[in-house]
């Protein structure tokens, strides 16, 4: 078994890692000892994460926006400078949501959803490729969401989500021959600011989860813990999964 699977030796890439699950995600990754480049707009919030006392300057902030292939091709590149031109692990997570109806919903936020959420994963694993197939026990793991089973007046971020399912399980296919695993974490309601700015998935948010089996709204940490384990040795022979981090929720 190789050492670089533990999470101790990795170097890591998290995107959207300036707060809420990509934060957490950095931070875990960071308190087991890997080296963690993390990628978002949020300049403040990447340098108060890497100044907090769990960096422990093993989080360095690369302040880029993934929203075209060009700046995810170039996030990816100052990431991979960052860690010395190594990865072993690309975490996706950065995302957006967008609520509107089919009838109304805006060509420029339909695209911009997509371009974020789906189109942004494929260009950075793309651009990183050759030095993650030049890693011992590379993995990648997609932040996808319950929502990729089809929910109500979030079409754009419902689809962007199931597409983001079948990219992990692409990958898994093309890139498992080359010792890469590729997994996606999908989580339920969560509270971060994604929840909390918007006093409409708050409610739906508040109403859903009394009907789960565990009747709460999950934590960061949970989904952090989920993904390091997911691209650590425990999880070596698990691949083109989707774990479901939602406390029951969705049972399909
Ligand atoms: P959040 O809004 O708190 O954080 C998202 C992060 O992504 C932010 O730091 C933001 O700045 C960054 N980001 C957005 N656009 C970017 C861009 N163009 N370039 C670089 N960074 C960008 O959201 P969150 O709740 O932490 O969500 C993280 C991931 O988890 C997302 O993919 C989201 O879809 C998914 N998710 C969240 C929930 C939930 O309930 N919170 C549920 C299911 C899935």
């Amino acid at each position: 078994m190789s050492a670089t699977q533990n999470p101790r030796n990795q170097a890591v890439i998290v995107t959207g890692a300036a707060r809420g699950i990509g934060r957490a995600i950095a931070l875990r990754f960071a308190l087991e000892g890997a080296r963690v480049a993390a990628v978002d707009i949020l300049a403040d919030e990447l340098a108060e994460l890497c100044a907090c006392e769990t960096a422990l300057s093993r989080i360095v902030a690369v302040e880029a926006d993934i929203s075209t292939p060009e700046g995810a091709r170039e996030a990816t590149n100052r990431a991979l400078e960052a860690l010395g031109g190594h990865v072993d692990v690309i975490v996706n997570n950065a995302g957006i949501e967008h609520r509107a109806p089919i009838a109304s919903h805006e060509a420029d936020a339909w695209r911009r959803v997509m371009a974020i959420n789906l189109d942004a994963p494929f260009f950075i694993v793309q651009t990183a490729l050759p030095a993650l197939l030049a890693a011992d026990a590379p993995a990648i793991v997609n932040i996808a969401s319950t929502a990729r089973i089809g929910f109500f007046g979030q079409p754009a971020y419902d689809t962007s989500k199931g597409g983001l399912v079948t990219l992990t399980r692409s990958m898994a296919n093309e890139l498992g021959r080359e010792g890469v695993r590729v997994n996606a974490v999908a989580p339920g309601f969560i509270a971060t600011n994604m929840v909390a700015d918007d006093p409409k998935i708050t409610a739906i948010g508040e109403k859903q989860v009394r009907l789960q089996p565990l009747q709460r709204m999950g934590k960061p940490e949970e989904v952090a813990a989920a993904v390091v384990w997911l691209a650590s040795s425990n999880a070596s022979y698990i691949t083109g999964q989707t774990l479901h981090v939602d406390g029951g929720w969705v049972r399909i």
